[in-house]
């Protein structure tokens, strides 16, 4: 960054269980901005600031505020992002950056065409170990990794009807976070060979797939376990073998690494400050940075997968 940002107005649209839980404290505690308002269409939003029932009446309320982040499930984002940008505000995407690939395309689009900043997030590509374990590759080549992703929906998910909804992504809401991570560290174009999709007989989305990935950046196809079924503690782990022998544990959803048996001090709590962070870096120097890949690869999941019927899920 070069100087010091003045200070921007944000609002948060869709305030749900991310929302409260990480937008607003990591709003709170970076300097480069201000929170300015929410917006939730049923709830009472926060005694701190206005809350406004849908960005129409947001964008009407508070014509000077600067940047917007889009935390509703996928399929509200485009609408509310498009309006957004089309208002001249600078737009922070919770993940998935939208229901489709085309969405997120035409966002980033609109916002060159304007100059803005969009900031497709994808929260688990900042956590610390992530970054260890990218540095820990540094002049190595992968030879193999495998990817589990398991945790208890019920305890994630209470009472989120969406995820289960076309273009509410199942497994895959988790999931993308793995992908997520992977797009980051392999530095070839990863893409779906095999997929097979669970679906509860009572759902619209899968509650567990199997995946098997491919890079030319790695030696072996890498699998990949995703299960909304697990229950006594959740297991978001990255193992990875590179050509040399060394080994790394990415665990903990990207928090912490060990390398060799070794473990490296983790930080599960760093993820949305930096966020916030480079959202300020992003829009002080005038770019946008939108990648795609981990939508694409679920997009292909769907597009490949074979589905079978497993038991209904009640939740
Ligand atoms: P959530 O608790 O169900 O909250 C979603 C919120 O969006 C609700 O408050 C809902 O308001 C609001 N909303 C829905 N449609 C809207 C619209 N058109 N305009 C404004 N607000 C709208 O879901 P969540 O867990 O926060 O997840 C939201 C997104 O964050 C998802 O894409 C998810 O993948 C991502 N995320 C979640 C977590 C997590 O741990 N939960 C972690 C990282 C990322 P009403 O209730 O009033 O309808």
């Amino acid at each position: 960054m070069s100087g010091p940002e003045r200070e921007r107005s944000i609002a948060i649209v869709g305030f749900g269980k991310i929302a409260r839980d990480q937008h607003v404290p990591s709003i709170e505690g970076e300097p480069g901005f201000r929170l300015a308002a929410t917006v939730s269409p049923r709830g009472p939003g926060m005694d701190r600031v206005p809350n406004f029932k849908d960005e129409v009446e947001l964008l009407r309320a508070v014509p000077d505020l600067d940047a917007v982040a889009v935390c509703t499930p996928p399929g509200a984002r485009f609408a509310i992002a498009r309006a957004c940008l089309e208002a001249g505000k600078h737009v922070l995407l919770e993940k998935p950056p939208g229901a489709t690939l085309g969405e997120p395309e035409e966002l980033a689009r609109l916002a060159e065409e304007r100059g803005l900043t969009l900031f497709a997030t994808w929260h688990a590509q900042h956590n610390h170990g992530v970054d260890a374990a990218r540095r820990a590759l540094e002049g190595e080549r992968i030879r193999s990794m495998r990817i589990s992703w398991r945790e208890d929906v019920r305890k994630w998910h209470p009472g989120q009807a969406w995820i289960w909804e076309p273009g509410g992504f199942g497994v895959f809401d988790p999931g993308i976070n793995a992908l997520s991570i992977a797009a980051k560290l392999v530095p070839a174009p990863l893409f779906v060979r095999r997929a097979k999709l669970s679906v509860p007989g009572n759902k619209q989305q899968p509650i567990s797939a199997e995946l098997t990935l491919a890079s030319p950046a790695i030696g072996e196809d890498v699998p990949v376990e995703l299960d909304w079924r697990h229950s006594g503690g959740e297991r978001w782990d990255i193992a990875i073998r590179t050509e040399s022998g060394r080994e790394l544990l990415l665990s903990e959803g990207g928090a912490k690494l060990a390398v060799d048996g070794e473990g490296r001090p983790g930080d599960a709590n760093g993820e949305y400050a930096s966020i916030y962070r480079c959202f300020a870096e992003l829009i002080g120097r005038g770019e946008r940075e939108v990648d795609l890949s981990p939508l694409r690869m679920v997009a292909e999941a769907f597009l490949l997968g074979e589905r079978e019927m497993v038991e209904p899920f009640e939740d």
